[in-house]
């Protein structure tokens, strides 16, 4: 069970009009289908777009951001003008992104399911040609598409626009922003016989107003919310750090908001991925998205962000276009955007269907002057708010363990058997010593690591120590005095590994002396050991020359922030799916030692 708390509603907080779908003169089938997806007030680009589309054969601009509804606003009233017993493509969608069109075109399915089956096709780069041919041949009605494959399949005389009579442009200012003004000249050029073009974009800058003035007649613009503006849902924070306390910024920033469900947006592919290594190192649930993943990477990881088995997705402007995942509880601005159309882009993707969203900006003083040029621009309100200080990352954690504790579903069947055993391992605590211990397996970590944060607020009086360096944990700087460097290895409990497996293999296969080894901490997923620093090589290429369980060892140096608090806590425990599996009680025999399942890589 997913184990966020953000609400679930995707109207919370709408200032929706009050007509009903009814009103808007949709037919009774798909007013039946959008009623089984939970629809039941029309959002307000909804309520000013549909009865204009049903009727006469207008141009239309509509002013929406993304998450406004504007699927179904364009999508209703298209599939209603569709004639199912006509031939050939009647209606033609086109999106920026390849997920955008899969996204639109199964919307439109789902919209129709009790009513006349339309052919809806989805046409985009990056999958085979041949198979999308042969389904625009099998009598598609509506095509959406990404403007390059659609240019690849008119040169292919496979898709014929000459009975095309509407035509969406979805986020026409997205598509012109990748450079699709040439394809969408040559679309535009090529569908001969349109009636119509309903064009659906969040700013309205020179390009847009271009294909605008060049392809559409007299079109009506509606406005939801000014130009530029960004959504009212959104609320907009900035947070002030020096150029190197960066990082530690954004750490305190995600730690103080347990609940995130965040993208945060790097400016370059590097930044991108050293931003979301230093995470992942630092044991948060994060990845990145960038242009450098293959498409099958790409797929990977925006499924599991979807699917929320992934807190945080680091990307850059590019690769984050399209994404449409309704629920993202904040954007982070890690580094701030030149243009003010892209930060309303970025803030976009939260406050998404009725829902709250928080977009925030960590930003040196520098860019401050670049915040107000932000904040004039698109008319929103930005707040400074000071950067949460070790003590209050803290309490925020531990309220949201207290809460989770409260409302943590409990599978009374499975646990049932092992409750005896539990009581009586426990029947010397009295309630309110169970209470502390329960609340301290997480909150230990964080106040291990926090304990002597200091304030890295501009103007704040603090050392030049780093977060989780010597200094503010009492760990580390025990490990350091000792000479002793901690190891993080990809390997744990529910491996099968255990603390004298593991102390012996380091002692027998590595010839590590037991005065050189420091504390093994085996966790459910993964491990942390302090060894000596002239045996750190020798440990850490030895165990990655070993597989477990299938799967490739991997080593590295723990953050002091991971390893210092001796918790154990995971964090992908607290996120997500349970990854279920791994008791300690499996396989307790030697993993060490050349069974089948742990060989040798070589
Ligand atoms: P869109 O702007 O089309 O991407 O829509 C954003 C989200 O709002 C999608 O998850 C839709 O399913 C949802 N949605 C759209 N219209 C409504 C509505 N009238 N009532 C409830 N949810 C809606």
């Amino acid at each position: 069970m997913p184990s966020l708390d953000i609400s679930p509603s995707p109207l919370r907080g709408t200032p929706f009009l009050m007509s009903t779908f009814q009103d808007l003169g949709l037919n009774p089938e798909l007013l039946k289908g959008i009623s089984s997806l939970g629809f039941e007030t029309p959002t307000p680009v909804q309520e000013q777009v549909i009865p204009r589309a049903l009727e006469g054969d207008h141009d239309l601009i509509a002013l929406a951001q993304t998450g406004t509804g504007k699927t179904a606003a364009f999508g209703l009233p298209l599939l209603q003008r569709i004639d199912p017993n006509a031939k050939g493509i009647q209606g033609l969608i086109l999106c920026p992104t390849r997920e955008l069109c899969v996204q639109v075109a199964s919307d439109l399915v789902n919209y129709s399911k009790f009513a006349h089956q339309y052919k809806v096709v989805a046409v985009y780069g990056g999958a085979g040609i041949t198979g999308q041919i042969a389904q625009i041949k099998a009598g598609a009605q509506i095509i959406v598409a990404t403007p390059g494959r659609l240019v690849d399949l008119i040169e292919r005389r496979a898709a014929k626009l000459e009975n095309v009579a509407r035509i969406v442009l979805d986020e026409a200012d997205e598509m012109l922003n990748m450079g699709f003004q040439e394809s969408l000249d040559t679309i535009l050029g090529a569908a001969t016989d349109r009636k119509s073009i309903w064009l659906f974009s969040a700013t309205m800058p020179d390009e847009v107003r271009r294909i605008a003035s060049s392809y559409m007649n007299k079109p009506e613009e509606i406005r939801i919310g000014g130009r530029n503006e960004t959504n009212q849902n959104i609320s907009h924070q900035y947070y002030l750090c020096r150029a190197d306390d960066r990082y530690d910024a954004l750490k305190r920033v995600v730690d103080a908001n347990p609940g995130i469900y965040g993208l945060i947006f790097c400016r370059t592919k590097n930044d991108t991925k050293e931003v979301a290594e230093q995470m992942i190192r630092d044991g948060y649930n994060a990845d990145a998205l960038h242009g450098d993943l293959a498409q099958s990477d790409r797929d990977r990881v925006m499924n599991r962000f979807r699917g929320r088995n992934l807190q945080l997705l680091i990307a850059t402007d590019v690769a984050a276009r399209g994404i449409d995942v309704s629920e993202i509880s904040h954007v982070i601005n890690y580094g701030m955007p030149d243009e003010p159309e892209i930060y309303t882009h970025r803030s976009g993707r939260t406050g998404r269907a009725g829902n709250t969203g928080i977009s925030i900006s960590i930003v040196t003083p520098k860019f401050e002057e670049k915040i107000m040029q932000i904040a004039r621009k698109t008319k929103a309100n930005f707040e400074r708010l000071p950067i949460p200080t070790g003590v209050e990352v803290c309490e925020k954690q531990l309220f949201h363990i207290i809460h989770g504790i409260h409302t943590q579903e409990v599978s009374e069947a499975e646990i049932e058997p092992y409750m005896p055993k539990i009581y009586e391992e426990l029947k010397d605590l009295t309630k309110e010593e169970l209470i502390k211990r329960f609340a301290s397996v997480e909150f230990n970590r964080f106040l291990a690591y926090y304990r002597s944060a200091r304030d890295i607020n501009i103007g704040a009086k603090s050392g030049k120590r780093r977060e989780g360096e010597a200094g503010g944990d009492g760990f580390a700087r025990d490990r350091e005095r000792s000479g002793l460097v901690r190891l993080f290895a990809n390997i744990g409990d529910m491996d099968g590994v255990t603390k004298k497996e593991f102390l012996s293999l380091l002692t027998g296969e590595f010839k590590v002396p037991g005065s050189a080894i420091g504390t093994i901490d085996v966790n459910r997923a993964y491990m942390h050991f302090d060894i000596g620093q002239d045996f750190v090589q020798t440990v850490r290429f030895g165990l990655e020359e070993f597989t477990i369980n299938g799967r490739r060892v991997r080593v590295d140096e723990a953050s002091a922030r991971s390893g210092g608090g001796g918790g154990g806590g995971d964090r992908d425990r607290k996120f997500g799916k349970s990854s279920g599996g791994g008791g300690g009680d499996r396989d307790k025999g030697s993993k060490w030692g050349g069974k089948p399942d742990h060989k040798r890589r070589r």
